[in-house]
């Protein structure tokens, strides 16, 4: 018997269940080809209309303008952080970022390889904010501002958009991607690991304006590449095929539910819900500052963190799994992303009623 649980995972997180039935369906024969996505060569006339089509169809939920390019690469979210300095900084010493959390911090080491960071604003340490637009240092000559819209470990999110002028803006949209409609004309390049809120891990989405390929580093490997990825229409080497195909079928299932607008209206309902419910409870806390609460990612703690353990074995036998928060932060952390029903959602704050009741 097949018996599905709500996974609240940070990623891989779950995925739409009318999108695996659908990938079943296909698996063994794709549309009466005799074979299955994941045997196809990427080159035959069945998987190019499989990549052409998830291209139009993300192309038509996120509105990408004409001048930029859409990019289907593998190296997760962690290849972009030395991608974007190889391909960006075109002669450029120095790069503008912000450091928000985890991955702002893991995104600056990297670029640190290649050029001057300058850390332009950053949360203080123990607080879970960003810094205010109007405090932001920003570097007229940087080559670049990068910043995280979504901080994933920590659940904090940019209430704004910084304003970097003629500075490209670049944005790790690994978390957040799809969550909303996004204005994609005001960045140099968004890109995005595909396991939290595209498809299944090993798949990279770059949306880059074509202005700022065709420069790169001395010794960038021509897989780091934007200009040879993009000649080469994603296919410079073998792609992740399997992952492009189920990005497509999660594409198009977002297209069904009234795409990133109608995505936008349940994603915030789902996380209003979750954080009212944390908010009126005394035993259940969330750190994040208000305005700058995630709807993808919600940590929160137990009043006692002795309950921790028994927490997350009661919620796995309500068919509630993956709720541990990240190791560097602790307590709980429910990830919400698309594929995360407001049944799920409302599965978890009943559970939680009942769980403050029983121990509270
Ligand atoms: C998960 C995540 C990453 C890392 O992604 P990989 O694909 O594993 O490299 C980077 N940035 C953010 C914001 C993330 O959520």
């Amino acid at each position: 018997m097949m018996s599905r649980v709500y996974n609240f995972s940070a990623g891989p997180a779950a995925l739409p269940e009318e999108v695996l039935k659908q990938a079943q369906e296909e698996m063994v024969d794709w549309h009466g080809c005799g074979m299955s996505v994941m045997e196809m060569s990427h080159r035959g006339k069945e998987f190019m209309s499989i990549a052409a089509q998830a291209e139009a169809d993300l192309r038509e939920l996120m509105a990408v303008p004409a001048n930029y390019k859409v990019l289907f690469l593998q190296g997760g979210a962690s290849s972009q952080f030395s991608m974007v300095p190889m391909n960006l900084l075109r002669g450029k010493s120095s790069a503008d970022y912000i450091n928000t959390g985890s991955w702002s911090k893991k995104a600056i080491s990297e670029a640190k390889k290649y050029c001057n960071v300058n850390v332009v604003g950053e949360t203080p340490a123990g607080q879970f904010t960003v810094p205010a637009a109007d405090s932001l240092q920003l570097n007229a000559d940087a080559a670049y501002l990068h910043y995280t819209p979504n901080e994933t470990i920590q659940g904090i999110e940019f209430p704004y958009l910084p304003e970097s002028g003629d500075v490209p803006l670049v944005g790790d949209f690994s978390s957040t991607i799809l969550s909303r409609p996004v204005d994609v004309s005001k960045y140099g390049v968004i890109y995005a690991g595909a396991q939290k809120n595209i498809g299944p891990a090993g798949l990279t989405v770059v949306i880059v304006r074509e202005d700022l390929i065709g420069e790169t580093i001395a010794g960038t490997p021509a897989m780091f590449d934007y200009q040879i990825q993009s000649e080469g229409e994603s296919m410079y080497n073998t792609p992740p095929t399997y992952g492009w195909y189920l990005a497509g079928l999660v594409f198009q299932w977002l297209k069904s539910k009234g795409g990133l607008a109608g995505m936008a209206e349940i994603n915030q309902r789902k996380s209003a819900a979750l954080y009212a419910a944390i908010d009126a409870s005394d035993f259940y806390n969330n750190p994040v500052e208000v305005n700058c609460r995630s709807w993808m990612n919600v940590p929160f703690t137990l009043a006692d963190a002795e309950l921790d353990a028994k927490f997350l074995a009661d919620a796995k036998e309500a068919g509630l799994v993956t709720l541990k928060g990240h190791r560097s932060v602790g307590g709980m952390r429910a990830s919400i992303y698309n594929a995360m029903p407001e049944a799920g959602v409302q599965a978890l704050i009943d559970f939680m009623a009942d769980f403050e009741k029983r121990n509270g």
